[in-house]
């Protein structure tokens, strides 16, 4: 694919990327040396960017001991002092939102608008939300104190903004951390360690170990005192698994199947627009994307038209290039996963409408139409910028089918009456529910599932009290065993 004139310059971040070469873990305060590496790669062009070390079971001991060395100064640090820290850091990221902005779409494969406008500037939110819940969570949960420390695991579909969802809330009530970023996607990761080194945060408190699975796993085990995780319905299982029993704490944000639901009465442009923003977004690589969307039959052949028409217009291209609105899936493995559940769908019948492989990580974006309930098409989840197109006759049914799943994340409700939607939205078994818009975010707001898209919730005061127990001894109390 061709670079345009609209291309954003990569050149800072490339010299930034030549200047280190590799990258070690970020533990106490300074990068360790690098020792077994791997590659991290721009999924666009296949190209290396950089070595990132593959953390060990003694790497990750190191860090868990670096968080709870620190643990007692910062969770002790008066509200206001920690509210600094967190102010800084959303102002740095602020400042370095550019550099950010592309570092994160190299990395990841996402369209450079979307990272620039959309992820970065909810990581810069999401900081200074926080650090606002620093300076008052000892008066607003006077009967709480900190966990200790905050094991944190995290997907590569948007890395910098989930490490902003488990990083921001631990700090402010008081928690150090020991962060794994996904091994597709590690590099906003450790430019953030810089930004911690760069405001000053005492040593310890975030500590950053970059691998694979096996790093995850030995973070699991380790002695820490609550795992968060976001990542797949079936990693969530298994970690849940190995916590039972324990006196860890443990949240879990999974996957999701959501329905988007059309009614009769709909906005039926808005509600296209509604699709490109929900399943489209991010190459479909979302997990509370509106990846079912069920139509009220009596505008389905309208809707469908429109539909195609706007589906027709979206570029695919180079994630650098400004006009683009699809960029790269993050790596070949992840495409054939999507092609596989494709290949599986048409098998069982379902009509594929676009959702072209292209060369490279690219794909077109599409929809799976014609297609039975218990097609894997309509089960699974795709990841991938294709949707599923059915249809109902009443509220009854379109609540029925949108609560056909085994997941709980979110839902989207398009209606011009707000009683239709408010009815509809009360029936959907979902963590969050969103009416006349989709994939809207604040740090104010919780976010989370029900069902198999897991427990426990990101943002506002309940992802505070994730972050806090009401045991007040527990903070002097002796580390949780391995
Ligand atoms: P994944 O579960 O494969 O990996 C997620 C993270 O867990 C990565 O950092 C990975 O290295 C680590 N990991 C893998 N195996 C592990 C193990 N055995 N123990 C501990 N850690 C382990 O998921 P993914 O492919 O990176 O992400 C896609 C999934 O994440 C999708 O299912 C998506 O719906 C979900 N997701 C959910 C949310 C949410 O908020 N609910 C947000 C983003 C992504």
């Amino acid at each position: 694919m061709e670079y345009g004139p609209s291309t954003e310059d990569a050149t800072p971040v490339r010299r930034w990327l030549t200047d280190r070469g590799s990258f070690g873990h970020f533990i106490a305060g300074r990068f360790t040396r690098p020792e077994t590496s791997f590659a991290t790669r721009d999924p666009s062009t296949g190209d290396e960017l950089a070595q990132v070390s593959q953390g060990s079971a003694r790497d990750v001991a190191k860090a868990v001991r670096a968080a709870r060395r620190a643990a007692r100064g910062w969770g002790a640090m008066a509200g206001h002092d920690r509210a600094r820290f967190l102010y800084a850091i959303a102002r740095t990221i602020q400042k370095r939102e550019r550099f950010l902005a592309v570092l994160e779409t190299l990395d990841n494969g996402k369209p450079i608008r979307e990272s620039r406008d959309i992820d970065i500037p909810l990581v810069v939110r999401h900081f200074y939300h926080h650090a606002g819940w620093a300076e008052i969570a000892a008066t607003e949960f006077p009967d709480r104190a900190a966990l200790g420390v905050c094991g944190q695991i995290i997907p590569w579909n948007f890395p910098l903004l989930m490490l902003a969802w488990k990083v921001a809330p631990a700090l402010a009530a008081g928690n150090t951390v020991v962060l794994k970023p996904a091994e597709y996607t590690p590099l906003t990761a450790l430019a953030f360690a810089e930004i911690c080194s760069h405001v000053g945060l005492p040593a310890g408190v975030v500590n950053i170990v970059t691998g694979d699975g096996e790093t995850g796993a030995a973070l699991v085990k380790s002695p820490v005192d609550k795992i968060a995780f976001t990542g797949s319905t079936e990693v969530g299982r298994e970690i849940a698994r190995e916590l039972a029993g324990s006196r860890k704490k443990l949240t879990l944000e999974l996957g999701g199947k959501s329905p988007f639901v059309v009614m009769p009465d709909a906005d039926l442009d808005a509600a296209v627009e509604g699709v490109v923003d929900s399943i489209w977004f991010n190459q479909g690589q979302v997990c509370c994307a509106g990846s079912r969307i069920l139509v009220a039959e009596a505008v389905a052949e309208r809707f469908e038209t429109l539909l195609q028409r706007r589906m027709q217009k979206l570029r695919v291209g180079p994630p650098l290039d400004k006009s683009t609105d699809i960029g790269a899936i993050v790596d070949p493995i992840q495409k054939e996963r999507i092609l596989s559940i494709l290949d599986a769908a048409t098998g069982a019948g379902a009509e594929l409408v676009g959702g072209e492989a292209q060369q490279g990580c690219f794909i077109a974006p599409g929809y799976l139409k014609n297609i039975a309930p218990a097609n894997p098409g309509m089960r699974d989840e795709i990841f991938g910028p294709i949707a599923t197109l059915s249809t109902f006759r009443t509220p009854d049914e379109a609540a029925d089918l949108a609560n056909n799943t085994k997941y709980g994340l979110s839902a989207s409700i398009w209606s011009e009456s707000a009683t239709v939607a408010t009815d509809l939205a009360a029936r959907i078994k979902a963590g969050v529910v969103w009416v006349n818009c989709a994939n809207i975010f604040d740090a104010a707001a919780p976010f989370g599932g029900m069902r198999d898209s897991g427990y426990g919730r990101e943002g506002g005061r309940e992802g505070m009290l994730d972050y806090l127990t009401p045991d007040t001894a527990r903070a002097a109390r002796d580390p949780a065993p391995a």
